[in-house]
């Protein structure tokens, strides 16, 4: 069963706020995009992944997707994490194409594609860093360690594997083989290491130490607030810099009147400037508008805040891909 699901990866909604407000023709666009483009298509793999364990049986397997905790002080993410009675089982999905090759001596992986060689971070070694982080939590947390198995998913079924070593065909997986590959796993191990009230306690645990993360995606790319376009964007025409009329923003670049412009500005704020915002930030990023505007805006949001009215901090929502419709009007 599904303990955990998988959802829109919030940092692919900063990317494309990113993408959105950033200044035209800013040198920084190209490589902003073509990293968009690859985390995209790992998230795509990563779904492709759930499809196919999704013929796994109901009973039995608890299933864990995008899951973030913490050894210690360091944070680990597992793509995806199956737990049952007898063992664990950590998957990382990687969605390159092309040639793959596994050098185990060297600990390489080098992509081929359009004549062209890379070398990439050995998903290999990460899925294992995993593996060793979570046994560090297991034992933090008090729970048996029990056998950690791990696989590479390459997702894409056209990719070409190659091994320096056969022994790395263990864990390295293609997507069509995963789920026989996982059943097969499940075949050969017998002793339980838990019971299922252990397996509950357990669950819940990994639930409820999830740590989600907050990329900054400005400082990924040293970029600021500077480098991004200001105002409220004209949903129709898409220039930037719509004005506040008493009850609605109007264009003055197409004349197109909209009651609801502003939600979208604000969402981009939340995920480019801070998770939390005040009055005189709204004020700046929205430009142009009264404090009793922004103060008014902000209410109408019925976002979450902390504080009194005056000095009043709103919070960017948990789920802000579903809280904040699209300006349609
Ligand atoms: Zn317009």
């Amino acid at each position: 069963m599904i303990e955990k699901g998988r959802t829109y990866p919030i940092r692919l909604l900063m990317y494309e706020a990113l993408m959105e407000r950033i200044k035209p023709n800013h040198p920084k666009i190209p490589l902003i995009e073509q990293d968009y483009k690859a985390r995209r298509a790992g998230y795509k793999g990563e779904l492709q992944t759930d499809y196919r364990l999704s013929f796994l049986p109901e009973k039995g397997f608890h299933i864990f997707r995008d899951l973030r905790l913490l050894d210690g002080e360091w944070p680990f993410q597992i793509d995806t994490l199956i737990l049952t009675l007898r063992y664990i089982l950590l998957i990382e999905t990687k969605a390159f194409s092309g040639t793959l090759f596994f050098d185990k001596h060297s600990e390489q992986m080098i992509q081929t594609k359009n004549d062209q060689e890379k070398s990439y971070d050995n998903p290999i070694n990460q899925v294992r860093m995993q593996a060793w982080h979570l046994k560090g939590w297991l034992q933090n947390h008090k729970f048996t360690v029990p056998p950690i198995y791990q696989f590479v998913a390459i997702s894409n079924s056209s990719t070409i594997i190659k091994v320096s070593d056969r022994s790395l065909n263990n864990i390295i997986v293609k997507g069509d083989v995963l789920l026989s590959r996982v059943l097969q796993i499940d075949d050969t191990t017998s002793n339980p290491n838990f019971t299922d009230k252990e397996v509950k306690k357990l669950s819940k645990s990994l639930l409820k130490n999830h740590t989600p993360h907050y990329p900054d995606i400005l400082k990924q790319y040293s970029l600021t607030p500077d480098d991004l376009q200001k105002g409220v964007q004209c949903p129709s025409c898409l220039s930037y810099g719509m004005n506040r009329e008493k009850w609605v923003w109007r264009c003055p670049v197409c004349g197109h009147k909209s009651k609801n412009a502003h939600h979208k500005t604000v969402k981009e704020f939340f995920l480019l400037i801070s998770p939390t915002i005040k009055n005189q930030r709204c004020r700046e990023f929205c430009s142009g508008i009264s404090s009793k505007t922004a103060s008014d805006l902000l209410i109408s949001l019925n976002l979450p805040f902390t504080g009194m009215t005056n000095g009043r901090i709103y919070h960017m929502p948990p789920d802000i891909e579903t809280f904040f419709n699209p300006a349609k009007k």
